[in-house]
């Protein structure tokens, strides 16, 4: 009896609170923002074009309300009558964070950023300042226009501060090293609403923590980066070659010659295992991307010719539309997820194995469409760096291994996904060359523990500047750092004071 009548009480309780939640964004924050804000409720017939986009269809976020704002001066009344009101938000850009618990923690409000949309280069100082709503592809043209560049990631949709924050992984990070050594600094709106500066001047431990933990601490509204001269006279060499499945041992074998240090620093070597729906048969893809001239990449060029690819398609010239080469397939909205994991060692015994365990998932499975990539690129400049300017964890994957799995989600469950993702990444994850797994933050899941993402040894540091900078947990929702004190053993892992973190799974 006891029990129904906590059961009634409960569910009365959850009504009135729901219904308590019910808020209307356009009278709340309509007074107080610029006339060009966009404001809409769900439901409502504008909703979707003031949400911000998501990469995906499966498991997207949902928010009771979407804010779209104009200005850094509206951004900051949003976060500050949020607060005040007791209102959930989370800002996005373009939505391609991979972590699942965007799609699974209700949220009251989005804020989309993707009007705080600019690029300046200012060529004396040889900077480059963009808004927090500003995607990678808009960023690239524009500095390549002006002779410069900068590392970045690979794929044109991607939100260029989201991936700053993280880390940022791409084709340059032999050359140059990871998007967030090129930030020199950052407006940052907190939670209280104002603006601040971090720098490696100003809030200096901030800015340590936005290199690697940046979603944790505010919003950006503008990010200033290094820009360096183009590599080769901005010329790339950016070539795709097909083999067929029988070659798959040999191109592994000849990845594992890379190991170490052996990868040039201006080279990327990225195979990947893809079914040819076409042909019914699996195949390989190798892409070779060079920053030198076709007579310097010559010689790796011959080891791949040697291995008789049945197709390729070569390149060589600027380097905006190598970015939209490696964006294909990347940007469209499906049902898509993503599984990673970081390595440092290459096992061709263990790749070869998982490419037969794909073979048979993508037989068993004609409405599937996924693909594994193994993103190699140089850790040199990245291991160069002093370790202590970023929280940024792990500057020793060489090889970021990536499930991008695509399918039709009426012949492929979850279940089914999370199960090849499980033998997959299991099975890498044990010839990584890591005893522990080494995540990517931006490349996340969602289910790994906080010691995977930032380092155990970062966590206590993280937690403390947790306290100081956002003491009531509004930002920071695909993996918020808890606050010193108040850690309490949870599915993330257990995190202590004495900065060890244990993974309660193992
Ligand atoms: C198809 C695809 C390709 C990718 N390719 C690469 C790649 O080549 N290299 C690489 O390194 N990564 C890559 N990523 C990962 C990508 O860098 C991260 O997912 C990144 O977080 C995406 O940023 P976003 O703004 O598009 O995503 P969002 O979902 O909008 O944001 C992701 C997170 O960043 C926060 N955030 C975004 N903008 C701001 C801001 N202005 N201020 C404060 N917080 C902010 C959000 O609150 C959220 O927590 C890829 C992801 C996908 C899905």
């Amino acid at each position: 009896m006891l029990r129904q009548i906590h059961h009634i009480l409960a569910f009365v309780c959850a009504v009135h609170a729901a219904a308590a939640r019910e808020i209307n964004f356009e009278a709340l924050f309509g007074p107080h923002v610029s006339d060009d804000t966009e404001i809409a409720s769900a439901g409502s017939d504008n909703f979707s074009s003031v949400l911000s986009h998501h990469w995906t269809l499966w498991k997207a976020p949902k928010f009771q309300g979407a804010i779209k704002p104009a200005t850094e001066a509206d951004v900051q009344k949003i976060v500050k009558l949020a607060t005040k009101n007791n209102i959930s938000f989370l800002a996005t850009n373009n939505g391609h964070g991979t972590n699942t618990k965007y799609g699974i923690t209700p949220v009251d409000l989005n804020i989309n950023l993707r009007n705080l949309n600019s690029v300046a280069v200012d060529g004396k100082k040889n900077t480059v300042t963009i808004g927090g709503g500003t995607v990678l592809g808009e960023v690239t043209e524009k500095i390549y226009a002006a002779g410069k560049e900068l590392p970045t990631g690979n794929a044109v949709c991607v939100g260029m501060v989201g991936l700053t924050i993280g880390g940022g992984v791409g084709v340059q990070t032999g050359t140059h090293g990871l998007t967030l050594d090129a930030l020199l600094s950052v407006r940052l709106v907190t939670w209280t609403g104002d603006v601040i500066t971090v720098s490696k001047k100003r809030n200096a431990d901030l800015f340590w923590a936005i290199k690697g933990a940046g979603a944790n601490f505010g919003i950006i509204t503008e990010a200033t980066y290094e820009l360096y001269d183009h590599t080769n006279h901005g010329q790339v060499l950016y070539n795709r070659y097909t083999f067929p499945a029988s070659a798959n041992r040999s191109i592994f074998e000849l990845m594992a010659t890379y190991d170490g240090d052996n990868l040039p620093a201006p080279m990327s070597y990225i195979p990947q295992i893809r079914f040819n729906r076409e042909t019914n048969l699996p195949e390989i893809l190798l892409l070779i991307v060079y920053f030198g001239s076709k007579e310097q990449a010559q010689p790796h060029i011959d080891k791949v010719l040697a291995l008789k690819p049945v197709a390729a398609t070569l390149n060589y010239g600027p380097q905006p539309p190598m970015f939209e080469f490696l964006s294909v397939g990347l940007c469209s909205t499906d049902y898509r997820n993503h599984f990673h994991v970081g390595t440092k060692r290459t096992d061709p015994a263990t790749y070869e194995e998982i490419f037969g365990d794909m073979v048979e998932f993508y037989k068993a499975h004609p409405g599937y469409n996924g693909v594994v990539i193994l993103q190699r690129e140089s850790t040199r400049y990245a291991l160069s760096r002093p370790v202590h300017e970023s929280v940024y964890p792990w500057r020793d994957i060489g090889t970021f291994a990536l499930m991008l799995n695509r399918w039709d989600p009426t012949t492929v469950s979850d279940a089914d996904l999370e199960s090849i993702a499980d033998t997959v990444m299991g099975k890498i994850q044990k010839t990584s060359g890591f005893k522990t797994r080494h995540v990517y933050i931006n490349y996340d899941y969602g289910t790994e523990t906080l010691a995977e993402i930032y380092g155990a040894k970062n966590l206590n540091r993280l937690s403390k500047l947790k306290g100081e900078w956002d003491p009531h947990n509004k930002f920071g929702r695909g993996n918020p750092i808890p606050l010193l004190g108040k850690v309490k053993a949870s599915s993330y892992g257990r995190f202590v004071e004495n900065g060890r973190a244990d993974d309660l799974r193992k």
